[in-house]
């Protein structure tokens, strides 16, 4: 009398099969549920009861207990709905034991027999095609994900009645195909951006060696709308990071059943964000960090952020990764992205404008300012400040720069920085402090003038190193394959930092 079907459930970015086992016992009607089951898997048995009496079939009017494997895993969610109604069928004789053990089943139902979508299909598909399964039968909007992963059989079931008619060998199910990503609409392009050349140059060398970046300037100068055209002038990606991403943003439910992530993540959380959500954490979700992974996470008003926000980023712009310990394990997140941060020059943000008087005290100011320094901070390589941009400019004619003339150069870049390293370093801004001195090769001049700089500034030698780094994209990006960093690559680099901050945060 005992059925085994095969569920799954997502532990971060990954699925992990359990195996739902289904007894019936000569006792009062009931259904129990055992395996560390949270309260929405507990409530599946009401949904399944009514799912199962909505679409004809006859409910056991007998004890069920149905256990979840392994034991010792918590489980949460909605998922399971399907293959404990499966489970069920198959004690009582009704599905085809053969066909339910090829193939993984998940899914909510609704109590009217309907089955619904939960996040993480690709994951599951991956995880069916890893244990060597024929394929899962998953509800719409589930299906078209799971379908990325070509290796796998995915089936639509869009009831329970069709998924117990194909697990019972008497209906054959609609294939899925892989989700089609919707085009976006009018993508993003520095072409829009007016003015602010000294910027354009920052995110230009920010994106062609790896470099996080801060920017600096009253609201309204264009801070956001720079930052948001940064995955623009990014690498396009490349196969394997676009399922990285999609994988990610699938565990997090953000696919819709769409397709392939096809354009470098953007993430702007508000700085009201928490902790959890921005590195990942409540029910092992996804935080922005991963969602931003291969691509920009943007904070705007950085200051504004709470010290703890600001310093659980610390690890992932370390490790390029988050590890969350959970019972019995921990939980590993991609988080490769980009910081790009922008600050106003004061709270009020009208220090230093023409005509808007500032109205913060001088002790809020420096606060505030202070807020732009510290380990974090450490970790980004370039700062540049932005003015309002004049009516004048705005309406001088010329078109801008496209993002792909930009793109063009900065896959140039990243390509001489991969024939240097051979793919032993990301990418400049991801040099030690041993390697960047011999990465750098700057000639006599050069040394010299970096020497120069840092005595008249009075900058620490891991200030001057981040100088180094970006002196060497400077020459990763000039039209000459020059191999050596020049002497104007070093003041261009200068030029690229705000000196205040060095200065507060030499060490
Ligand atoms: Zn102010």
């Amino acid at each position: 009398m005992s059925s085994h079907v095969f569920g799954a459930t997502l532990i971060g970015v990954e699925g992990l099969k359990v195996t739902v086992e289904v007894d019936f016992l000569r006792r009062l009607p009931s259904v129990a549920i055992v395996g560390l089951p949270s309260l929405s898997v507990r409530e599946s048995a009401d949904r399944v009861r009514s799912a199962m009496l909505a679409s004809g079939f006859d409910f056991p009017r007998q004890r069920i207990v149905v256990s979840l494997a392994p034991a010792d895993l918590k489980k949460d969610g909605t998922g399971f709905d399907l293959p404990i109604a499966a489970g069920i069928l198959l004690a009582a004789g009704r599905l085809d034991p053969e066909r339910c053990a090829r193939y993984l089943l998940v899914g909510e139902l609704t109590l009217g027999g309907e089955l619904r979508a939960v996040r993480g299909s690709l994951a599951f598909a991956a995880l069916a095609r890893d244990l060597g399964m024929t394929g899962l039968v998953l509800p719409p909007g589930a299906a078209e994900e799971a379908a990325l992963v070509p290796e796998v059989d995915v089936r639509i079931a869009r009831t329970l009645g069709q998924a117990a008619e194909f697990l019972g060998g008497a209906l054959e199910l609609e294939r899925a195909r892989p989700g089609v990503a919707a085009p976006r609409s009018g993508p993003l392009d520095l072409r829009d951006v007016r003015g602010q050349p000294g910027a354009r140059e920052a995110l230009e060398v920010a994106a062609a060696g790896g470099h996080n970046l801060l920017m600096e300037g009253p609201p309204g100068c264009g801070k956001t709308m720079l930052a948001a055209r940064i995955p623009s002038i990014l690498p396009t990606l490349t196969p394997d990071e676009a399922l990285a991403c999609t994988r990610i943003h699938s565990a997090a439910g953000l696919l819709g059943g769409g397709g392939l992530v096809s354009e470098r993540p953007f993430r702007a959380p508000h700085h009201s964000i928490s902790p959890a959500g921005l590195v990942g954490g409540a029910l092992l979700r996804p935080g922005e960090a991963s969602l931003a992974h291969n691509g920009v996470l943007f904070l705007d008003e950085f200051p504004e952020f709470p010290r703890h926000a600001r310093e659980v980023l610390r690890g992932p712009l370390e490790d390029r990764q988050i590890v969350l310990a959970r019972a019995g394990g921990s939980t590993t997140f991609p988080a490769n992205f980009m910081l790009v941060a922008a600050a106003n020059p004061c709270p009020c943000g009208n220090l230093g404008h023409p005509t808007r008087p500032c109205v913060c005290g001088e002790s809020a100011r420096q606060r505030y300012r202070a807020r732009l320094s510290g380990p974090l901070l450490d970790r980004i390589d370039l700062r540049v400040e932005l003015s309002p941009v004049t009516p004048a400019v705005l309406l001088a004619g010329g078109p801008a720069e496209d993002s792909a003339t930009v793109r063009a150069r900065v896959e140039r870049a990243r390509l001489r920085q991969r024939a240097r390293y051979g793919g032993a370093v990301a990418s400049n801004a991801a040099l030690s402090a041993e390697q960047v001195l011999q990465a750098a090769t700057p000639t006599a001049a050069a040394l010299n003038a970096l020497q120069r700089h840092m005595e008249v500034q009075g900058l620490s030698a891991r200030v001057g190193r981040r100088l180094l780094k970006v002196a060497r994209t400077l020459a990763d990006l000039d039209d000459d394959a020059s191999v050596a960093v020049e002497e104007s690559h070093i003041h261009r680099a200068v030029g690229l930092r705000l000196d205040d901050a060095d200065a507060l945060g030499a060490n």
